[in-house]
Formats: C-alpha cells, sequence, structure tokens
C-alpha cells in the first residue's frame, strides 16, 4: 500500500484546457449533460452519447499536460509503489506527463479506451471515432456494441474499491482539483494522519476544516509545495 495517496479531479486539468464539469464552455454546452453521462443514455440516445466522447477524445490529441501533472509524475516515477495516483479524470494527462498507464488508477474510465458491451474486453482507439476504429468491432469478438469506456452517473465504478483500500492505509492523501460532488471526499479524511486540500476555491460540498491544509490557489501555482510536503511525508 502507498503512504501518499494523491486524488485529483477535473481542476488539475483546467489548465491544461479542459473544461471542469461546472464551468463548463464550448463543446460541453452543446450538449444537456444528464443526456450523455447518465446511466441508459447509450441505450436511449446512443448517437449522441458516442459522438459527445468521440469528440472529446480528439480534443485530447491537442492537450498537454500542466506543471502539476508533471510534479506528479515525476515523484511517482522517483517514488514508485510509495505514492498511488488516483484520478476521477478521464483524460490521459497523467500518462503524457510520463506515468505508465498501468500506474494510474482511473476511477471513471480512459478517453483512449473502448469496451466491448459483448465480451468486455477493453482495447485502446488512440483518439479515433469508435465507429472508425477497428471497423466499429471489438477486436475480439467482433461485436458491434462497443461503447466509450467511460463510468456514466448511476454505473458501478468497480475501481472505487482500490480507492477505499489506498485510503484507509496510508498516511497522508492530496486531493486536488475537486469540488466532492461525485465523490464525498470529506468522509476521507477521519481514516489519515493529515491531509491537503487544494481547489481553486471552497466548494458547497466540501468542508474544509476537515483538512490539515488547505490550499486555495491554481493546481500549477500549488504543486511545489505540495510536492515538498509529500516529499516531507516520504522521508520520515
Ligand atoms: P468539478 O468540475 O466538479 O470540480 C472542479 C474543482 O476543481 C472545483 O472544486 C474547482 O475549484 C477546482 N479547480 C478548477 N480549476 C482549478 C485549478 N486550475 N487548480 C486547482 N483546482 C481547480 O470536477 P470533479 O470533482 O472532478 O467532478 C466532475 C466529474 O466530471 C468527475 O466525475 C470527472 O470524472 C468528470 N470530468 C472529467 C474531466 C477530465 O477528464 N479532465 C473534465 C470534466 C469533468
Ligand atoms: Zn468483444
Amino acid at each position: 500500500m502507498a503512504k501518499v495517496v494523491i486524488l485529483s479531479g477535473a481542476g488539475i486539468s483546467a489548465e491544461s484546457g479542459i473544461s471542469t464539469f461546472r464551468d463548463s464552455d464550448g463543446l460541453w454546452e452543446e450538449y444537456d449533460i444528464k443526456d450523455i453521462c447518465t446511466v441508459g443514455c447509450l441505450e436511449t440516445n446512443r448517437e449522441q452519447t458516442i459522438e459527445f466522447y468521440d469528440r472529446r477524445r480528439l480534443d485530447l490529441s491537442e492537450k498537454e499536460p500542466n506543471k502539476a501533472h508533471k510534479v506528479l509524475a515525476n515523484l511517482k516515477n522517483k517514488y514508485k509503489n510509495e505514492i498511488a495516483i488516483i484520478t476521477q479524470n478521464i483524460d490521459n494527462l497523467f500518462e503524457k506527463a510520463g506515468i505508465p498507464h498501468e500506474d494510474v488508477i482511473h476511477l471513471h474510465g480512459y478517453l483512449t479506451n473502448a469496451e466491448c458491451e459483448s465480451c468486455n474486453d477493453v482495447f485502446d482507439i488512440g483518439y479515433k471515432k469508435i465507429e472508425e476504429s477497428f471497423n466499429g468491432k471489438c477486436p475480439t469478438c467482433h461485436s458491434q456494441k462497443v461503447r466509450p469506456y467511460v463510468v456514466m452517473f448511476g454505473e458501478m465504478a468497480p475501481l472505487y474499491e482500490n480507492l477505499y483500500e489506498e485510503i484507509t492505509n496510508c498516511e497522508l492523501l492530496v486531493i486536488i482539483g475537486t469540488s466532492g460532488n461525485v465523490i464525498p471526499v470529506d468522509t476521507f479524511t477521519s481514516y489519515v494522519d493529515r491531509s491537503i486540500l487544494n481547489n481553486l476555491e471552497k466548494s458547497d460540498a466540501i468542508f474544509d476544516e476537515l483538512y490539515s491544509k488547505v490550499i486555495y490557489k491554481k493546481a500549477t501555482e500549488a504543486i511545489d509545495e505540495i510536492s515538498s510536503d509529500i516529499e516531507m511525508v516520504l522521508k520520515e
């Protein structure tokens, strides 16, 4: 188990030009979130749902990791098993910053993968549209029921089990760029000795007095301080 758990959300990727959920602009505003992010939308609104994720996947090809991803990638690669990188994000910016994909726990899926609804195989499709990769078929069983590899609201998120296991066994929990609306992060503070919260501003879903340290700043401006706090704990 890792000594330090870093749990991130949309805010860590905001400075890389990926809209957070609530300050949505551009791409997000053209769609009603509930029609493309909720359990069942692949049955009731399949074409638009797949198109939405196809566009976001393509959009990722131009996005670059920011300083926060890079500093955390250096730490993760230096301390390996001592640090767990867990994210709600489906982008690949930690990977672009140099962390091997298998070392990042993506709680809500991963945009550059697709999943077969027939055999449950998960496979890499890069930045392609689903219908353009493997002719829209699963490379394993050739089924045409291929979906974005993302967890919709109301669907099971199997990796939450890893999140709980890591958090209940760590010493320092670092939360970066999440409003706490999807994952109730406050509940985790009682399991850890120390916790750091970094968001741009106060969130209605977070009671910040529960945290040992609170930093309301951009992630890229907070990350050096966070990084030295992490190294201090790892050297104890
Ligand atoms: P959220 O949009 O609810 O909250 C974003 C949080 O980030 C806010 O608390 C805000 O203060 C903070 N923030 C904004 N800019 C920041 C910055 N520059 N530095 C530090 N903090 C900053 O996001 P959420 O809590 O992750 O939940 C939204 C859901 O939407 C999640 O399930 C997530 O999977 C999904 N989502 C993912 C992406 C992505 O993959 N990059 C983008 C948008 C939404
Ligand atoms: Zn299949």
